[in-house]
Formats: C-alpha cells, sequence, structure tokens
C-alpha cells in the first residue's frame, strides 16, 4: 500500500492509474477506523482497480474545537488495517496542504444542509463537509465514492453536490454497521463510559421503536424509548432521504450521551399502503425496517 501525502502526487497518481484504464474508487474517511469504514473499504475493493481511502481530519466541519481536539487519530493502526483490506493508496495530507494559506472557497449547498445536523451543528458544517469532499473528488478524481448510511443528511448534502456541479463520479451508500446492542459504530464510541455506552444502546432501540410503532404517531414510541434510556434528544425526525424535510421514512435522531454526541438513523418502509390494501378505513399501516 502506498502513502501519499501530497495532492500533486495524488492527482498524478490517478492519471496513472486512469491511462492505465484501471477504474478508480474512493472511500473518504476521518480515519480512527472501525467495521463501518471496513464494510465501505470492502465493497470499494470489489467495486474498483484502484482503491484509494482518503485519511483527513477535516478542521473545516468541526463546529466546536474541544471536539476537533478530541477526535480519536491513530494512523498507524489505520494504515495496518487499509493494507490488511487490500487498499492501493492511503492518501493523507497535512491540513496545511488541503488548506493552504488564503484558501477562500466554500462550496455548499444551501437548504438541506440547513436543518437538523446544520441547525445543531451551525451553517458551516455541512459547508465544510462539502468543501472537502468536493476537493477530494477533485485530487482523487474517482469513479466511485463510497458513503455510510450512518451519516444520512451528509449523503443527502453530497449527492445533492455531485449532481448540481456535475462531478462524474457515482456515489454509493452503504449500510450502517452496529455493535450486536444495535449501537451504530462511530469513531466516537470509544469516548463513552461503560455507563455512556450501556445507554447509548437507546438510540437504535427508539429508531427501531418509530420503526415498529403502529400508532398514529410514531415519533412518541421513539421518544419514550430515548426517556427509558435517560435520552434527551437534540432532534428526532422523520424526513424525506432527498431534501431532508419532514415529513418522510427517514428517521433521524441526535443526542449527545454524557459528552459524547451521536447520531443514528433508519429507513422505514410502509408495508402496504391502506390504498393498495383497500381495505383498513383507519389506514393503520405498518412500517418495517429496510436495514
Ligand atoms: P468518518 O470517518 O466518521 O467521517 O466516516 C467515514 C465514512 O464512513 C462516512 O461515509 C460515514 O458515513 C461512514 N460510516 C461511519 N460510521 C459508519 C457505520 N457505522 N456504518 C457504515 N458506515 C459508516
Amino acid at each position: 500500500m502506498k502513502v501519499i501525502r501530497t495532492i500533486p502526487e495524488m492527482q498524478e497518481h490517478s492519471r496513472g492509474a486512469r491511462v492505465a484504464g484501471r477504474t478508480i474508487g474512493l472511500v473518504p474517511t476521518m480515519g480512527a477506523f472501525h467495521g463501518g469504514h471496513e464494510s465501505l473499504m470492502r465493497a470499494a475493493r470489489l467495486g474498483s482497480d484502484e482503491l484509494v481511502v482518503s485519511l483527513f481530519v477535516n478542521p473545516a466541519q468541526f463546529n466546536d474545537p474541544r471536539d476537533l481536539e478530541a477526535y480519536p487519530r491513530d494512523e498507524r493502526r489505520d494504515a495496518m488495517i487499509a493494507e490488511r483490506l487490500g487498499v492501493d493508496v492511503l492518501f493523507a495530507p497535512p491540513a496545511e496542504a488541503v488548506y493552504p494559506a488564503g484558501f477562500a472557497a466554500t462550496v455548499s449547498v444551501p437548504g438541506i444542509s440547513d436543518v437538523l445536523e446544520g441547525a445543531k451543528r451551525g451553517p458551516g458544517h455541512f459547508a465544510g463537509v462539502s468543501t472537502v469532499v468536493a476537493k477530494l473528488f477533485n485530487m482523487v478524481a474517482p469513479d466511485v465514492a463510497y458513503f455510510g448510511q450512518k451519516d444520512a443528511q451528509q449523503v443527502a448534502v453530497i449527492r445533492r453536490m455531485a449532481r448540481d456541479l456535475d462531478f462524474p463520479v457515482r456515489i454509493e451508500v452503504l449500510p450502517t454497521i452496529r455493535e450486536p446492542d444495535g449501537l451504530a459504530m462511530s469513531s466516537r464510541n470509544v469516548r463513552l463510559s461503560p455507563e455512556e455506552r450501556r445507554r447509548a444502546a437507546g438510540l437504535s432501540a427508539a429508531l427501531r421503536a418509530v420503526a415498529e410503532a403502529t400508532e398514529e404517531d410514531p415519533l412518541r414510541a421513539g421518544l419514550a424509548v430515548l426517556a427509558e434510556h435517560g435520552i434527551t434528544p437534540e432532534y428526532l425526525a422523520m424526513v424525506d432521504p432527498d431534501t431532508v424535510q419532514e415529513p418522510g421514512p427517514l428517521v433521524v435522531v441526535a443526542a449527545s450521551i454524557g459528552d459524547t454526541r451521536l447520531i443514528d438513523n433508519v429507513l422505514i418502509k410502509r408495508a402496504a399502503t391502506p390504498d393498495r390494501r383497500g381495505a383498513d378505513p383507519k389506514g393503520a399501516v405498518r412500517v418495517l425496517p429496510t436495514q
């Protein structure tokens, strides 16, 4: 596995791969690899000839400097995992290379970026994400880029950006990888105390409760589960996966457990509409989890 740290070298490497007729896959990450990252790398390994994994803790998307400071970093371990999974290039540029003195441009996707995570973390968060992903697309020139459903709003922002700016890249989204108790894997999970770690399972339990609820307002079932786990959500909502506006089948939740802020989501699908069934006058439709 090659480790590349400069942008010209990355661009040159991708040019060479393209000339050789090799398709390029990109998995953008902030490191501290877990099963979620590994699943993206495995899919990308199967789906592309030249596999590039970027490792860059992007300061521009952190609204809280303490969160940036505390973000787990272990490049040696990450490099070992990437190598084991057959990654060709670990692209790990320093912040000064990505944001040199005088850097001023921004790529932003207003609307989708302003609600939920954008509202909680501030307008700069998704601008930081879309700007760095646009830059990575220009640095790596991937045919396919892989993202996790875990960050559903990020997926919506990046899909919109790629479409609106005509990036010649296909966006692949892979399911959320979870711990046995349902907690979505996250680099931040290592910061949970044992007691917080137990309570954190309430997030996915709440999403399941919403997905399985039969009452008129399924969110109430989710709120009850969160309360049982001593979790006060920043938001729990059902939104459209593309616009991130209510209403819709994507159930999203965010909450801080102690000092650690976690997010999760699940996509639900109505088993049958009253119309298609033609019978149930109350429209008592069940919602089923699809992941
Ligand atoms: P991060 O390093 O946290 O920026 O994540 C890098 C990529 O991994 C993003 O596309 C995330 O959505 C994805 N990811 C993070 N956690 C998971 C998970 N539990 N399952 C699947 N993908 C994930």
